[in-house]
């Protein structure tokens, strides 16, 4: 794994073609509008929160130009999210992306990413700096175990990304099946698994490593 010591400033531009997530619009089965977005940019270095963008109203091709800058050290990738900002807590998720360090071949670029499941975003980047082989895990450790303590106020909400599935840690008001084990997620108070924000499948989180399914995505759900 190639990694990045030195300076990054990023300038977030503009993201096109956003579409609310059938996960999204569960409460408005009817109408699955695309104006129901009100989309920002959230912005992780490796497992690190860097910052998010401010939230544009009601659009699906939002324009920032926000820049953010930032010292990077050992950086393997950048990661994109779009969220909705939700009038109630948590925001939804929208799309995503990741670009490894070793892919912004020139220092400067200015470059669209594709999301996943579906749109697209605009970002300016430069890099002052080195690229080199991977430090061991320890030192990797070590480093972002500072970074961490330094930014301890921000979550990191973590998509993980199995087969096309866009899994988010998620709560449970009401005992639910797991989609791959069949059994119920259910604890004390409340409950937590899994849930795919593209086709809202819900697993454990133990059967994660068991997800052998590929995600249907939006468009089939859309149809459905
Ligand atoms: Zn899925
Ligand atoms: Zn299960």
């Amino acid at each position: 794994m190639v990694v990045f010591n030195g300076k990054m400033c990023l300038k977030l531009i503009e993201a096109d073609d956003l579409r609310a997530t059938q996960h999204s619009t569960r409460y408005f089965p009817q109408n699955p509008s695309t104006a129901y977005l009100s989309p920002y940019i959230s912005i992780d270095i490796d497992d690190l929160p860097l910052g998010r963008t401010h939230t544009k109203e009601r659009t699906t091709t939002p324009t920032y130009n926000e820049e953010f800058s930032s010292d990077v050290h050992n950086g393997q990738q950048l990661h994109f999210t779009i969220f909705h900002d939700a009038a109630l807590p948590p925001d939804e998720y929208v799309a995503d992306c990741t670009v490894k360090f070793e892919n912004i071949h020139d220092k400067k670029s200015d470059i669209w990413i594709d999301l996943e499941p579906v749109g697209r975003i605009h970002i300016a980047i430069e890099l002052q700096g080195q690229f080199s082989n991977s430090v061991s895990n320890e030192r990797h450790f070590k480093q972002n175990k500072r970074a961490f303590a330094q930014r301890r106020f921000a979550v990191v909400r973590r998509v993980y990304e199995i087969n096309g599935h866009k899994f988010m840690a998620t709560f449970f008001r009401q005992p639910t099946f797991c989609s791959i084990c069949s059994e119920f997620i259910w604890g004390i108070f409340r409950t937590q698994g899994y849930q795919c924000q593209v086709c809202t499948c819900v697993i454990h989180k133990r059967c994660k490593a068991s997800v052998v399914t590929t995600c249907p995505g939006i468009r089939t759900c859309f149809e459905v």
